[in-house]
């Protein structure tokens, strides 16, 4: 029976687990929630590097390796490429496409914390959906600002700074009163192209508000790609992981 070992952490890859039978693993870095209601067995933990995933594809007998994790997680997806030639087991990766802006959006590009401090100095009120990093600078915030930090989990603020712990999908209606009641007035996001955080966007757009955009990671070319879940579970059945799953 052929056996995958799906990277997950986002969405998609939890959705595609729950259609894995019970030989399949789904691997969860662990600082998310854990899902108890899988059929496949879900396993949590680094592996140690790209030599200990190698490791592992061979001790559990894995025949296809699945990168359905974030965008910004480069470390795993290039572990993944790695392990997969070192270990003779073919990598697939879902890998979705970046939001692209209008004609009337005014984006910024940064590469880093340093870049992004640099661009962010005309500002007065951001709001950083930015996931933990901004936490580790909140006794950097210049004098001049008030910060809103969104996060996965609620974290005290400071004078200068409030945390909001929320996860996704946001409402664009909840976007809306998040940047008018906040009086932000620029917007700091990954790029993850996911449709539960995209509403922040069109809020944006609304008001005017410029949105500084975290520069995407360079990801490793593995032997197939795909750029939205049904075309992937199309192929795992093509390829006999997937026995009359339905595409959902
Ligand atoms: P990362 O920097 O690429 O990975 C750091 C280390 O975490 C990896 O080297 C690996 O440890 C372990 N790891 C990551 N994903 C794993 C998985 N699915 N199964 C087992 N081990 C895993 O990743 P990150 O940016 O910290 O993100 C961690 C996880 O959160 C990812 O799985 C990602 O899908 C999810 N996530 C990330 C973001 C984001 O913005 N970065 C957002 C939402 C969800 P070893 O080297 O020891 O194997």
């Amino acid at each position: 029976m052929s056996r995958l070992l799906l990277l997950g952490g986002i969405t998609e890859s939890l959705a595609l687990a729950r259609q894995l039978p019970a030989h399949h693993i789904y691997s969860l870095a662990g600082i998310g929630r854990i899902p108890t209601d899988l059929t496949c067995q879900v396993r949590t933990g680094g592996f140690g590097g790209a030599e200990g995933l190698a490791a592992y594809l061979r001790t559990e007998n894995i025949d296809l390796l699945i990168d359905a994790t974030h965008p910004y997680a480069a470390q795993i997806s290039q572990n993944a490429a790695t392990a997969a030639t070192l270990a003779n087991t073919p990598c697939w990766a879902l890998r979705r496409p970046g939001w692209q802006a209008q004609a009337a959006d005014d984006w910024r590009e940064f590469t880093d914390w340093t870049d992004l401090i640099k661009h962010l100095q005309p500002f007065k009120r951001p709001l950083f959906t930015l996931g933990r990093e901004p936490l580790e600078h909140l006794d950097e915030i210049p004098e001049q600002q008030f910060w809103t930090l969104r996060a996965f989990d609620v974290y005290p603020g400071n004078a200068r700074a409030e945390v909001i712990g929320a996860r996704g999908p946001f409402r664009l209606e909840d976007e809306r009163e998040l940047l008018r009641s906040r009086a932000i007035d620029v917007l700091v996001s990954k790029n993850s192209g996911s449709s539960a955080t995209e509403p922040k966007l069109q809020v944006a757009r609304e008001l005017g508000i410029p949105v500084l955009i975290l520069a995407r990671p360079e990801l490793p070319p593995v032997a197939r790609q795909f750029t939205a879940l049904p075309a992937l579970i199309e192929s795992l059945r093509e390829h006999g992981f997937l026995a009359g799953s339905q595409v959902q």
